[in-house]
């Protein structure tokens, strides 16, 4: 027998919300006072893939639940410190029946600390319950069936938030070690919040989508046009089965098919990429396919500093870099364009820009981020070999050089064609312009008709490797559905 009383916890991960949370629903239903927690831990604060606007949005989604918690007169105790000490602590004052949570397909770092915390829970006789989050599926070995599973989970209808102030702990406030989460407005960032995320999307089926399609490539034009929920399903702000279904409803009411079904697909796409970082644990640290776990790839400090400090002389890779680390969002195929800037013209290897990116991306996802990041560094052997050419791109997607200007203010005075490609300046055009390439703006860091002849020709010989073939039949096998339709090829 306990003589402490007992209580269920529930612990917010990356699920900030109540709308849609049916791990908490069910948390609320087992009528056992239930503290709702959230840890700050020091390890992931300071863990590499993460930043300071990643915390300020966490602390902004938790300032909105408690608004939205206000009602029952309680709010989400707020702990710095390590698992499972802090379950300890919380232990010696309650006895801890039953810990309810997301099931998290992370990082090494809170997989290891989700060992501990179920063997804590085993020693403690604590039973931990486990949600599914956004149809991703633990213990699958193939895709035989999962898109009938993703599909019947996001057709599930949304239960209604039922809960009343008796259903949670009663809590004095020096029982904690509680921190209020101050969080501050960050300029040119999204802001944290259910409330914030239902705007994005709203505004997003109401008119933005109605040039989606036509927009997705263009680096300015597509943050306006495209949803920009993602920051708001990465730290679960919105549940994808409440994003997908109220997508569905506004074609009902007159938005384009065309643009919602693209935008549908996707929302698929995004649990089809962690589908397959939960099924692949070595993904954060290898090539999914090891026939490439032998490709050479020297690390070059100086190519890696500018590349991260936007300085490579290609003024779109640079106006990319310097705007992802200012604003946190970057559109899908300028982060394939970076990326393959980074792993094929600078050849340098993918494990060494991944984290840097992932500091910078709001919508930080690591199932979403290392599939993607392998798949556009061409190392997975099941994708077609995308070598971008960020001058091509620039040409194509930020024609008159309105993204350029913005965000590599070096070249705004320039006239368009040479602030797209600043390196054809004669000596006699740069004194007109009152502009030295190589002083005001770097000199190109590498030729890339040079850089793109030794990586096609190196990744399309190893793609030849039997080592590779082997590899790229058992991921196809594992990952593709049964009609072999190849969902990552996107
Ligand atoms: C190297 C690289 C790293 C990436 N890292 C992340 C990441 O950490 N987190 C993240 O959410 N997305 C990541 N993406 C995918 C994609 O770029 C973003 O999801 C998208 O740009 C977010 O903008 P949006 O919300 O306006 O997307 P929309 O076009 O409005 O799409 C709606 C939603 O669908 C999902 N989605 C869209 N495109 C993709 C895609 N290609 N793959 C998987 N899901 C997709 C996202 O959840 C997105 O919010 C990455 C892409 C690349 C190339």
């Amino acid at each position: 027998m306990h003589s402490k009383p007992t209580i269920n916890v529930f612990w917010f991960k990356r699920d900030l919300r109540i709308l849609d949370n049916e791990g908490l629903q069910n948390a609320i239903e087992s009528n056992t006072p239930l503290l709702l927690l959230y840890v700050f831990e020091p390890s992931l604060e300071k863990n590499s893939h993460y930043h300071q606007r990643h915390w300020n949005f966490v602390k902004q989604s938790i300032a909105s639940l408690n608004q939205e918690l206000n009602p029952y007169k309680t709010k989400i105790h707020c702990v710095r410190g390590e698992l499972p000490e802090v379950l300890d602590d919380l232990n010696n004052t309650w006895h801890i029946k039953t810990l309810f949570s997301m099931q998290e397909t992370g990082l090494n770092c809170t997989f290891n600390r989700d060992k501990k915390v179920k063997k804590w829970c085993d020693e403690q006789n604590t039973h931990w319950v486990e949600h599914i989050n956004n149809g991703v599926f633990r213990g699958l070995t193939n895709r035989a069936h999962w898109r009938d599973y993703w599909t019947n989970y996001m057709m599930q209808p949304i239960k209604p938030f039922t809960a009343s102030e008796k259903d949670f702990v009663a809590v004095k406030d020096e029982l904690l070690k509680e921190i209020p989460p101050q969080p501050v407005k960050l300029e040119g960032i999204q802001e944290g919040g259910t409330k914030k995320g239902i705007a994005y999307l709203e505004s997003f089926l109401k008119t933005r989508h109605k040039k989606y399609q036509q927009t997705i490539s263009k680096p300015e034009a597509a943050r306006l046009h495209c949803g920009r929920v993602s920051p708001y399903l990465a730290w679960g702000n919105l549940s994808v089965r409440y994003v997908w279904q109220r997508a569905k409803q506004a074609k009902t009411l007159g938005a384009s098919a065309f643009q919602i079904n693209a935008f549908t697909s996707r929302l698929r796409w995004q649990a089809h990429f962690i589908q397959k970082f939960e099924m692949e644990t070595q993904m954060e640290f290898k090539s999914v396919n090891k026939g490439y776990h032998v490709l050479e790839k020297p690390l070059k400090a100086t190519f890696i500093d500018a590349w991260e400090q936007g300085k490579t002389g290609y003024p779109l890779v640079d106006a990319c870099m310097r705007c992802v680390t200012e604003t946190g969002y970057l559109n899908f195929r300028m982060r394939a364009m970076v990326v393959s800037f980074f792993t094929h013209h600078l050849w340098q290897p993918w494990q060494a820009g991944a984290q840097f990116l992932g500091r910078q991306f709001l919508d930080f996802e690591p199932g979403i981020h290392y599939p993607q990041f392998q798949m556009q560094a061409g190392e997975t052997g099941i994708n077609m070999v995308r070598i971008y050419n960020p001058t091509k791109n620039a040409l194509e997607h930020d024609a008159d050089g309105s993204f350029i200007r913005k965000w590599v203010p070096e070249l705004a005075e320039l006239p368009t064609a040479f602030c797209i490609e600043p390196w054809t300046m004669t000596e006699i055009e740069q004194k007109g312009y009152d502009f030295i390439l190589g002083e005001d703006y770097p000199i190109p860091i590498v030729n890339i008709k040079e850089s793109y002849k030794f990586a096609s020709t190196v990744l399309w010989q190893m793609r030849r490797k039997s080592s590779v073939r082997i590899e790229s039949k058992r991921i196809l096998a594992k990952h593709t559905l049964p009609n072999r339709e190849n969902i990552m090829d996107s």
